[in-house]
């Protein structure tokens, strides 16, 4: 069978992103493995998503529940999982925890509390990331730094949630090399959750899109989001 069109640039693109994630991360003195990359399909349709999968592709990002829960309404195979990066009405919460592997926009006091009320209702563990307004862009979702702790020990008392770490979305800007301190803001926020409570350590940072990952993962992203640099604009 000869590859389509679609499947050839897909592949292409696939390939220059997997090789700017392993620059980025020696310069960084990281791994490349070290990266998650969630390919972001919310504006394809399921077919070219398969095609992702079958390029090895194994983390995939939505920001709408009713998009996902219609192009997911055949499950992934087991060793893939969603991720829900869009901001999350308290009335999706309960699609939402049964369809996401991991909801990385989770912000404020109401949503823990639903969430945690629906993992009960499913009797599983929901993996949840603490989104972070870092830039402090009004109207952007994300939770203020200064209520990231607070939030952070809310989700630990939720006996269904499970806190894995923060996830922040830089502003746009021209030049990508402002986001860096956003990056950095997030990566020492970590650090210092983790410092403060002990025991409890956040792996992941959910950081950098398809203009700014490299910065990202210089700065110490552990998954990064990634869109039109691998789906096409
Ligand atoms: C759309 C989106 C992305 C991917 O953006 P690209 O610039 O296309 O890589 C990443 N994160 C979030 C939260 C998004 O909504």
């Amino acid at each position: 069978m000869t590859p389509t069109s679609v499947e050839l640039s897909l592949r292409d693109r696939v390939f220059r992103v997997r090789e700017a994630v392993a620059l980025a991360a020696e310069r960084a003195s990281r791994r490349p493995e070290d990266v998650v990359i969630v390919a972001v399909s919310k504006t394809v349709d399921r077919a070219t998503v398969d095609v992702a999968y079958a390029l090895g592709l194994r983390h995939f990002g939505e920001n709408r529940v009713q998009d996902a829960a219609a192009k997911f309404a055949e499950p992934l195979p087991a060793d893939a999982a969603l991720h829900m990066i869009g901001q999350l009405q308290t009335n999706k919460a309960a699609v939402a925890a049964r369809l996401f592997g991991m909801l990385e926009s989770v912000d404020r006091p109401s949503l823990i509390a639903e969430l945690d009320r629906q993992g009960a209702k499913l009797g599983r563990i929901v993996p949840v990331l603490l989104q972070v307004n870092v830039a402090g862009e009004a109207q952007k979702a994300g939770c203020d730094p200064a209520a990231a702790a607070g939030l952070a020990s809310r989700i630990e008392q939720s006996p269904y949630l499970r806190l894995h770490g923060l996830m922040t979305i830089a502003p746009l800007v021209a030049d990508p090399d402002l986001t860096r301190p956003i990056f950095r803001g997030l990566r020492e926020l970590r650090d210092r959750l983790s410092e403060e409570r002990p025991g409890r350590r956040l792996s992941i940072l959910s950081m950098g899109m398809s203009d700014d990952y490299q910065i990202a993962i210089e700065e110490g992203a552990t998954q990064i989001r990634i869109g039109r640099a691998i789906f096409g604009p």
